[in-house]
């Protein structure tokens, strides 16, 4: 069966002092939890660091890092590249976050460019789709995932897809306290795997993991987590606190 996966996305959060002493109060809140796959997601500047922290005190945390370029290296002032990560202890990176397609410019043909330059350098893509307020509300949700998932994932194998991560995070409940239901969350996510099952194949959506992000806290990880298709949680704001992370982490 999927392991869930439980990944705190730190966004623009955290210095070096504060990461590493954040991994080390963690690691005391999670140490001999089960079960569950935890991931931690620092800024650049920390991942280093953090890897070194996490490795002197064994344990069940991996890193990620939260964007990354999709060439090898180059001329390419103020970008990160895959084999970096790598190098730096990454096993995770997010892709495809709404903040990156809302702020940054990030489209499903660049996301699809860097899951193909993650998966090249034995990165596991954390793969962002979701849908923006007005286009739930007008019901193009499934539409809209639909072109994200088939855009970013494009010229995978089956076998790539099986490995890897989607996180569904409807945009209206990014850091605004609003979460979906139980029961929209996991509409979306049985969509999602569906629609990889049809693009792709059975074996390849029955083994994918298949996160819900937006709002998560302790307090309603449980009911999301219990839903058939959801295999954790990607969290923001929660994440930065240890216990608020732990609590989440407990309740998948
Ligand atoms: P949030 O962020 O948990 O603060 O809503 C989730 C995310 O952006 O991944």
């Amino acid at each position: 069966m999927r392991v869930p996966i439980i990944a705190g996305n730190w966004k623009m959060y955290k210095t070096v002092g504060e990461a590493v002493n954040f991994v080390r109060e963690l690691a005391g809140l999670v140490a001999g939890v089960s079960g569950v796959e935890i991931v931690v997601c620092p800024p650049f500047t920390a991942l280093a660091v953090v890897a070194a922290q996490l490795h002197s005190q064994g344990g069940n945390i991996a890193l990620g890092a939260q964007n990354m370029y999709w060439e090898n290296e180059g001329a390419y002032t103020g970008e990160i590249a895959p084999g970096m990560l790598k190098e730096a202890g990454c096993r995770y990176v997010i892709l495809g976050h709404s903040e990156r397609r809302q702020y940054f410019g990030e489209t499903d043909v660049t996301v699809n460019k860097k899951v193909h330059a993650a998966l090249a350098h034995n990165l596991l893509p954390i793969v962002c789709v979701g849908e923006r307020l007005e286009e739930r509300e007008s019901g193009t949700t499934e539409e809209v995932v639909r072109g994200q998932v088939q855009g970013s994932l494009a010229g995978l194998t089956a076998q790539q897809v099986a490995g890897l991560v989607v996180a569904y995070e409807p945009v209206w409940a990014i850091g605004t306290g609003r979460t979906a239901s139980a029961a929209d969350a996991q509409q979306v996510n049985m969509f999602i795997r569906g629609l990889l099952s049809d693009l792709f194949d059975e074996a390849a959506a029955g083994a994918v993991r298949i996160q819900y992000g937006g709002s998560v806290k302790p307090g309603n990880a449980a009911e999301l987590m219990a839903q058939p298709d959801i295999d954790g949680a990607l969290v923001g704001g929660a994440s930065l606190q240890a216990d608020s992370f732990a609590g989440i982490i407990k309740n998948a």
